[in-house]
């Protein structure tokens, strides 16, 4: 396939294989464009289930699919595995850690990275949600956690070992909550009898008063009741300053002796954006006309959640939807451009917003209705496996969440020692196991 460089086709180029990337490359087939689709990892991602890969519910393998598989019969379309590291507006082209990239026209939609707000104690020693070895390290951390707990002697380690912090009432850290406690408490609890339940300690902080900002306050509601009856603390109004890897410390001066902090409390535009020059919000994400233009650069697009796009004085949530349907916008006004005709302006389609609390229990939205319980929580099955790519990863998710609900089982519960810890010769007791 050729660039622009050799023929009059132009040459479309789009930054980032996620829910914009993918949806963008899925609306130029057929279209007399060549197009270049570059991601630093060879796999789209369906980030929605990274908590179930979390905590044992899924495999990791499972939400990710071959870029490669989805241009199989492309003519039209390459791809490139390349880190993006600058975009020299003025030349147009993409810097990478290969090769320079030239376009025509640029979609940029790298997605975010987790935001710890400046906090480097956090970074370091928490886990976050947004990629897959982080997210295998997180699930063998966890699991590694209840084995090291099952052979202490000392009840204070005992404890830190086995609290578990989520911070961030936002979907990830009510779903990410839930799922830990439902590992642990309905899982664990029963490949380990001996261990002392009453020491575990899920907690979820949000900065906040209340859970899904986003939801109606019934919602928020109900979210903290079923999380509280699974027996997930539920704190309000708690700010994090600090995290050593084993002490948590807030703002109010409390502090929390934990082994594990899951950091879900927001999220921040890819650095790569910065190269571009635009204004930009206090989440990193650049400021877009309303046709998603980058101002002053009429042949770059940006989308998903490294853009900042405002609806009704507000600016659009990181969702998948918001990156999906803007992607087809920006597709469209490529085409407006090529053809000189006149651009579209970009209109969010509401199609509601949900969260699951865990097995039988989820909350949804979507104008004036609102859905608790198992309809919501089928809803939510229903609409993420229809939104997961490629046939494979859908039947084996599907078996894993049969396997889930009629065992209350979760299988991926598989690890070793690391190498250093082979050859280290203490071995403590086991405690009554
Ligand atoms: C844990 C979690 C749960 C979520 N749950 C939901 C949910 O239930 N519903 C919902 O609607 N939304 C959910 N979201 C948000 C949703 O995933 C994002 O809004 C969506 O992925 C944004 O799409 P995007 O195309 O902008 O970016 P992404 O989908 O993040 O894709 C960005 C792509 O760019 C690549 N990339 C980034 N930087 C570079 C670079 N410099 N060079 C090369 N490649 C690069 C990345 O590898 C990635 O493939 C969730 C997010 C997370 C983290």
């Amino acid at each position: 396939m050729s660039t622009s460089t050799s023929t009059q086709i132009p040459h479309v180029v789009i930054l980032g294989a996620g829910f914009g990337g993918v949806k963008a490359l899925k609306e130029t087939e057929g279209l007399p464009i060549n197009v270049t689709l570059i991601d630093h990892n060879n796999y789209h991602l369906f980030q929605p289930l990274l908590y179930q890969a979390a905590t044992s519910g899924i495999t990791p393998f499972e939400i990710g699919y071959p870029i490669r598989k989805m241009l199989r019969d492309r003519k039209n379309a390459r791809f490139v595995l390349g880190h993006v590291r600058d975009i020299d507006t003025a030349n147009r082209k993409l810097i990478t850690n290969k090769e320079d990239i030239p376009y025509d026209y640029l979609i940029v939609a790298p997605g975010a990275v987790t935001n710890f707000f400046g906090m480097e104690s956090v970074a370091q020693h928490s886990f976050d949600l947004k990629d897959l070895p982080g997210t295998e390290e997180l699930r063998v951390h966890l699991l590694r956690q209840f084995e090291a707990a099952s052979r202490e002697t000392d009840p204070v380690l005992r404890r830190r070992m086995l609290t578990v912090v989520v911070v961030g009432g936002g979907p990830t850290g009510v779903e990410t909550a839930g799922a830990v406690s439902e590992l642990y408490g309905d899982v664990l609890a029963k490949d380990y009898p001996n261990m002392p339940m009453d020491e575990m300690h899920i907690i979820l902080v949000e900065a906040l008063d209340r859970l899904l900002l986003m939801m109606p306050v019934e919602l928020s509601e109900n979210a903290a009741q079923v999380l509280r009856r699974k027996g997930v603390d539920v704190r309000f109004g708690k700010m994090v300053t600090g995290y050593d890897g084993e002490t948590l410390t807030f703002k109010d001066g409390e502090t929390l002796e934990t082994n594990t902090l899951i950091w879900a409390a927001g999220a921040r535009a890819e650095d790569v954006v910065d190269s571009l020059g635009g204004e930009q919000d206090r989440m990193n994400r650049i400021k877009v006309t309303p046709t998603l233009q980058l101002p002053g650069h009429p042949e770059v697009f940006v989308i998903g959640d490294a853009a900042h796009f405002e609806e009704n004085g507000e600016a659009l949530g990181m969702i998948a939807p918001v990156a999906m349907q803007q992607a087809e916008l920006s597709i469209k006004n490529i085409m407006h451009l090529i053809r000189g005709e006149s651009l579209e302006e970009f209109h969010f389609k509401d199609l509601g917003l949900m969260a699951t609390i865990g097995r039988n229990a989820a909350v949804a939205q979507k104008g004036n209705i609102k859905m608790t319980g198992f309809m919501a929580w089928m809803a939510w099955l229903v609409i993420h496996l229809r939104s997961l790519v490629g046939f494979r990863n859908k039947l084996l998710v599907v078996i894993n969440w049969f396997w889930q609900y009629l065992f209350v089982d979760r299988g991926v519960r598989i690890f070793g020692l690391r190498q250093d810890e082979r050859d280290l010769v203490q071995v403590k007791e086991p405690v009554g196991e």
